[in-house]
């Protein structure tokens, strides 16, 4: 079919369509109409009987595939990408030094310039429309990486990281690392936050407790409220990792009490993990409304723990995905709803069957769009395929994750549950973001 009508909206798609809804629940249209304005705004997402009269340049049409709102990585780190599926067997603080160090050492403008358009056209063919991103600790690479973002269409939030302890980065003393890095990450953060009309935005980003001290800590999240942007790091990941901050913040009552006594937690704080926490900082991120990425295939990888994902959901935490590649194997996060899924089983087995029932598949579709969306306060504008809301979609092929060819289904828990635990590299074949079409799926026709 020629599918260049697509590239740029206005457009109409005639489709099956598969979203959450914000207001709770989940639409499935077996036969569907999705209409874009030109501002790339959602204007009709609903049956196709219903609005087949209306005018819109002629609707193309893509069925059996499913339009689903475009996946949310919540966590990710941009220079380690060519490491993915490498390191398995160690546990994280060796494989920060033995894999990770050195390969973030190496990310100057030139691998920026070769890595960022291509880990954004790999974004785009898993399926993710949003990635919030870390960077290296060098702000020149962080400009290669915003720009390369930018012209590529991906909806992008970006951090250089900070560290003032144990860097990777010896060119500057110990004494200036805090003064330069708090200066860079404002800069970066000037240069770039809400560019776009708010396609691409800032964060913060001090590495973990371990890598900052108390006063990179306190003054990036001060930067991070003065400048509206957001605050991201990693919690509670790994039972070392959880000493060694013991031993580094005796201040501390614990982990979640290293980043509030820094002004850390709030609605724009997105934590990577927090897999290993007391009750009393379940509550404190709960009260403060702070964020989770959660990150159930490189908890797996890194043999760092299983997430209780219903004891959070219960204390009403936001919390949605993130591959964290590369302590993540795949890019892909219906790869990680397939992990999260089988990890949560595990907990369930484990318990007796006792615990909590795990999701289903349409809980998963729901934190890994509308989850994502909610945990970046961004779940007005993305994360469901609805009127008004800017289109961020991609086009699955549900025939190349049926089990043998012509088994097909029009239930919506079935659609997802194959896609989430069949997943086939090729399914998703466009991404839009904005109704603009993404470099990197391979094509509608
Ligand atoms: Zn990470």
């Amino acid at each position: 079919m020629d599918s260049s009508p697509l590239r740029r909206p206005p457009f109409a798609i005639r489709a099956r369509i598969l979203t959450p809804v914000t207001a709770g629940g989940t639409r499935y249209e077996h036969d569907g109409r999705l209409d874009v304005d030109a501002q790339g705004v959602i204007t009709t997402a609903g049956p196709w009987h219903e609005h087949q009269e209306a005018p819109a340049n002629g609707a193309v049409d893509i069925r059996p595939l499913v339009l689903l709102p475009g996946m949310v990585d919540l966590h990710v780190h941009l220079p380690q990408l060519p490491n993915a599926g490498v390191g398995a067997g160690l546990h994280l603080l060796d494989w920060l030094e033995r894999y990770i160090f050195p390969l973030e050492r190496d990310f100057d403008v030139a691998v920026a310039e070769r890595l960022a358009p291509a880990a954004y056209r790999a974004f785009a063919a898993a399926g993710t429309t949003t990635a919030v991103l870390y960077g290296a600790v060098y702000e020149p690479s962080l400009d290669t990486a915003f720009a390369a973002a930018e012209a590529h269409g991906i909806r992008a939030i970006l951090g250089k990281v900070m560290m003032d302890r144990g860097s990777y980065d010896h060119r500057l003393s110990p004494d200036q690392v805090l003064e330069v890095s708090l200066r860079q990450s404002a800069d970066l953060c000037g240069r770039w936050h809400m560019r776009d009309r708010g396609r691409l935005r800032y964060a913060f980003t001090p590495r973990f407790a371990i890598s900052c001290t108390a006063d990179m800590l306190r003054e990036s999240a001060a930067l991070a409220r003065s400048t509206g942007a957001y605050w991201q790091t990693h919690l509670a990941e790994d039972r070392a990792e959880l000493r060694e901050v013991a031993r580094v913040h005796p201040e501390a009552s614990d982990y979640v009490d290293v980043y509030d006594r820094a002004g850390g937690l709030g609605p724009r704080t997105i934590l990577a993990h927090a897999i290993h926490l007391s009750e009393r900082e379940v509550a404190r991120l709960a009260e403060t409304d702070t964020a989770i990425a959660h990150c159930p295939a490189s908890n797996l990888f890194l043999s760092s723990g299983a997430m209780p994902l219903a004891r959070y959901q219960a204390a009403g935490i936001r919390i949605g995905l993130g591959s964290d590649v590369s302590a993540g194997p795949e890019l892909s996060i219906f790869a990680n709803i397939r992990a999260g899924a089988n990890t949560q089983s595990g907990l369930h087995v484990l318990a007796d069957g006792r615990g909590p029932e795990p999701l289903g598949p349409l809980d998963w579709l729901r934190l890994a769009t509308l989850g994502g969306a909610r945990a970046l306060g961004l779940d007005a504008e993305i994360g469901s395929l609805e009127a008004g809301k800017e289109a961020d979609v991609i086009a699955v092929d549900p025939r190349l994750v049926a089990p043998v060819p012509g088994v097909d289904s029009g239930d919506p828990a079935e659609i997802m549950s194959r896609l989430a635990f069949r997943p086939h590299p090729d399914m998703v074949r466009a991404a839009w973001v904005r109704g603009r079409l993404l470099d990197g799926p391979p094509g509608l026709s």
